[in-house]
């Protein structure tokens, strides 16, 4: 049951103190990637929640850079296409940009202007929820760009930073909460 896939998944995720600054609990996914049954079991968990909340989804969109690694297994299994967010600078062509806070200083988040179509359904996932400001720039490119977000999914969430009050009135589903 899932209850058992949650622990599975639980016990792939490790903590590292003062990471990659004084104060910053990292929690780190690595272990999940090089467990096979706990990798299928996250992305069964994430198809599921898909399949049961929405009848229609055009384009899984992952963050950089751990929402690579996800997002397009999970859109694999939808049969859905997959878009890249990156940092400023990475991508070719035209694209649309959006400055975000981050602890220390700015960042920019930027997609190709024609990766998403105005209109589409979109679902973003990234591996972890901390203040939200990451995911809420994803969500400020995809207004941009006229798509529709479904909502946000992410393998772990720190409840005590309220990024999920941040990314209102997008919902957060998360796999591990901290
Ligand atoms: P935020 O924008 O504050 O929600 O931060 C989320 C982004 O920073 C995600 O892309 C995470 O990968 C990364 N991140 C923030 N805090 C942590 C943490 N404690 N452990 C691991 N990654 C983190």
């Amino acid at each position: 049951g899932s209850e058992s896939r949650l622990q599975l998944i639980h016990r792939h995720i490790r903590a590292f103190p003062d990471f990659p600054n004084t104060g910053i609990l990292f929690r780190d996914i690595c272990p999940i990637l090089k467990d096979p049954a706990a990798l299928t079991a996250v992305i069964d968990l994430f198809e599921e929640h898909v399949r049961k909340n929405y009848k229609q989804v055009d384009l899984i969109v992952g963050l950089d850079a751990r929402g690579f690694l996800f997002g397009p297994l999970l859109a694999q299994r939808l049969c859905v296409g997959f878009v890249l967010v990156r940092k400023k600078g990475k991508l070719p062509g035209a694209t649309v940009s959006v400055a975000y806070n981050l602890e220390y200083g700015k960042a920019e988040a930027e997609i190709q202007e024609d990766a998403v179509a105005p209109g589409q359904k979109v679902l973003i996932i990234d591996d972890l929820l901390a203040t939200g400001g990451t995911l809420y720039a994803a969500c400020e490119l995809m207004k941009k760009q006229q798509a529709e977000v479904l909502g946000c999914m992410v393998v772990i969430e720190l409840k005590e930073l309220n990024g999920f009050e941040r990314l209102k009135p997008h919902s957060v589903f998360s796999l591990v909460k901290y």
